[in-house]
């Protein structure tokens, strides 16, 4: 605030992008005002836009695919994996290997006739998606993938970062998220000509450094330098707080193994996720109710619990979009349920969640 550089010029800013840049690997980071932001800026720069698809998973936050539609390209809803409950490789390899065709050695849908142009693998509940397959078939087909990293800021995938595979990746810090700006995201990626061209879109496209020219139509979406500190703050204890995360979770993991009907949330074996939100499935009739009336018991006992996103090939608002069937999104949908999680969870109310979850069911 002493400094009097309030808005998007100032210090701050670059040095958060270089704090950044630096954890996940990656050459240049550009700091947007919010995730959402961040993916629409990183579509722009990729050239997707009418008449291209992307592959999105069908459970994930709506932003993804929102992200997508500003562009003027449609998604692609592809199911989820049942262990790790992320866009499933196998999945994504199936619709391009029997629900597409090339034209001049580019996958077209077969159903739509659209352009598929690039995968988004989103990281969500702070758990990394399958990499590996999914750059092989970026690489086989020739089209680019672009990580929605919002949710796992601080996971790695076999050792490397989340964030540092795609093409370009995004990240969000909004208030719910693992580290904050109070609003505020990032596009990253190793290409020096699309970082500069995310920078030019997001400050209106402005082409002089002295006159206000502008040499197409950008958008307002540069993160102020009061938010950037904030975020250089909390880049510091960003390992910290997984740690916190990570111990939450364990601790979850090992008392509801007992309880009968609870199945916990697992981390595959090339995992180190960050457990940003802390899940269990709810078997119904193994432990008695559905997990939606677990839920309202939950709320009875002032312990606040929150079902996942409406998969988005059931959304009213993508009722359009082609979607290649997800069974293992709907089936997740229906039996999941965020627990309390967050890095300021003392051990007695942590305690207290786990004695509501045994009390509640049939075992309890
Ligand atoms: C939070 C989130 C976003 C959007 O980030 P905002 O900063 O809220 O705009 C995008 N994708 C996923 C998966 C998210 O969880």
């Amino acid at each position: 605030l002493d400094s009097g550089w309030l808005s998007s010029a100032g210090s701050y800013v670059t040095r958060f992008e270089e704090m950044v840049a630096r954890r996940t690997g990656r050459r240049y980071a550009v700091a947007t005002v919010n995730g959402t932001a961040a993916l629409h800026t990183a579509l722009l720069v990729a050239g997707i836009g009418v008449g291209d698809e992307v592959l999105v998973p069908s459970l994930t936050f709506i932003a993804s695919a929102n992200a997508v539609t500003y562009t003027g390209a449609q998604p692609v809803f592809v199911d989820v994996s049942p262990e790790t409950w992320q866009l499933d490789p196998e999945e994504v390899s199936r619709f391009l290997d029997t629900g597409c065709e090339l034209e001049s050695g580019v996958p077209v849908n077969r159903t739509t006739g659209r352009r598929i142009r690039a995968i988004m693998p989103v990281h969500i509940l702070g758990h990394p998606v399958d990499m590996d397959p999914i750059m092989d078939l970026a690489d086989r087909y020739g089209i680019l993938v672009i990580e929605d990293a919002a949710e796992a800021v601080g996971a790695f995938y076999k050792g490397r970062p989340v964030g540092s595979h795609g093409s370009l990746a995004c990240f969000s810090f909004n208030g719910n998220k693992i580290i904050t700006t109070g609003g505020g995201g990032m596009v990253v990626t190793d290409d020096a000509v699309w970082a500069q061209r995310a920078r030019h879109l997001t400050t209106q496209a402005k082409s002089h450094p002295v006159e206000y020219e502008h040499d197409e139509v950008g958008f307002n979406y540069r993160l102020t330098n009061i938010q950037a500190a904030m975020g250089c703050a909390q880049m510091e204890v960003l390992e910290e707080y997984v740690n916190i995360k990570r111990r939450i979770a364990d601790l979850y993991t090992s008392a509801l193994e007992e309880v009968q009907g609870i199945l916990p949330m697992k981390e595959a074996e090339w995992a180190t996720g960050t457990f940003w939100m802390y899940t269990v499935l709810v078997d119904e009739y193994r432990y008695g109710m559905t997990s939606r009336d677990l839920l309202s018991r939950l709320m009875g006992k002032n312990i606040m619990a929150r079902p996942l996103w409406q998969p988005l090939d059931q959304s009213p608002v993508f009722r359009g979009a082609h979607s290649t069937g997800c069974p293992v999104a709907a089936q997740i949908h229906r039996r999941a349920l965020s627990i309390p999680c967050s890095v300021g969870l003392s051990a007695e109310q942590q305690g207290r969640v786990i004695q509501a979850l045994r009390e509640e069911g049939v075992s309890g």
